[in-house]
């Protein structure tokens, strides 16, 4: 057994969430955990789930609306607990390794500008990401791991667990997440760090909370619906009918496509 491994069975307890419980062992990254945690849940083997995961004060503990952290760690958790197994590597990389000082002026900074949040790191002189995956693929390494499925839709996650040696088959992590803020967060991870996140889900989780419960105040309805009324209208007005009568039909399927996702987020949750 290895170094890790011989340290892992030390800390061997049991860990209970939602009612059922998992075999924990646990595994510190640099002196007393300066750099994170290595949380291995059940009997890892070749093929498991692993997650690697930047700390963040807000998502992950005060459950703030504004990222996709705090969802991101609940369905990580879920899925561990479903097949018995995972290992959640927890990294002491707040505000994108900036800290959480750098986050919390990179959102007034947003706030003020209407910049995206790597925009207004720059602004400020912060690097936009200066997180790093190297040592937690090394630690996943030391426990023998030959081949991982990783959940993550960040591509830097999946090039540092491949260049540490290790056969990586990435499973996206989708999850619901509420409010306009989160949404622009998204599209800013997609767009400017090439976050593997479907289009389809940007719009579909614009729906509220609020609007799950049967108000109609989603962000697809305010953002998408009016200027949809509008052009047909127009096109009824100047004789397009059959254009109009296409674009209503295709925005119904739109919408019948997003419910469905929408109800789809909201069990999986
Ligand atoms: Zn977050």
């Amino acid at each position: 057994m290895t170094t890790a491994g011989s340290d892992l069975a030390e800390t061997d307890h049991r860990f209970t969430r939602k009612e059922h419980d998992l075999r924990l062992r646990v595994l510190e990254l640099g002196d007393r955990g300066e750099q994170g945690h290595l949380l291995a849940f059940g009997e890892v083997a070749d093929d498991c789930l692993v997650r690697l995961h930047s700390r963040c004060l807000y998502g992950d503990a005060l459950r703030s609306d504004d990222c996709d952290c705090g969802p991101e760690l609940d369905a990580t958790l879920d899925m561990f607990q479903a097949e018995g197994a995972g290992v959640l590597i927890y990294l002491e990389q707040e505000g994108r390794g900036a800290g959480l000082v750098a986050k919390a002026r990179g959102y007034r900074h947003s706030e003020r500008y209407g910049t995206d949040t790597f925009a207004s790191y720059e602004a400020l002189g912060y690097p936009a990401d200066c997180r790093t995956y190297d040592l937690a693929a090394q630690r996943l390494s030391a426990l023998g791991l030959r081949s991982v499925r990783l959940l993550t839709n960040n591509p830097a996650k999946i090039d540092a667990v491949h260049a540490a040696g290790i056969a990586v088959t990435p499973v996206p992590l989708l999850t619901p997440v509420h409010g306009r803020r989160a949404r622009k967060y998204l599209e800013a991870k997609r767009t400017r760090r090439g976050h593997r996140i479907p289009i389809v889900y940007i719009p579909v989780v614009g729906f509220s909370a609020r609007s799950m419960r049967g108000r109609w105040t989603s962000h697809l309805g305010v953002e998408l619906i009016v200027p949809i009324a509008i052009l047909c209208g127009l096109m009824v007005h100047f004789g397009q009918l059959g254009s109009a009568a296409g674009t209503a039909l295709g925005a119904l399927v739109a919408f019948a496509v997003a419910a469905r996702q929408r109800a789809r987020f909201a069990r999986s949750k």
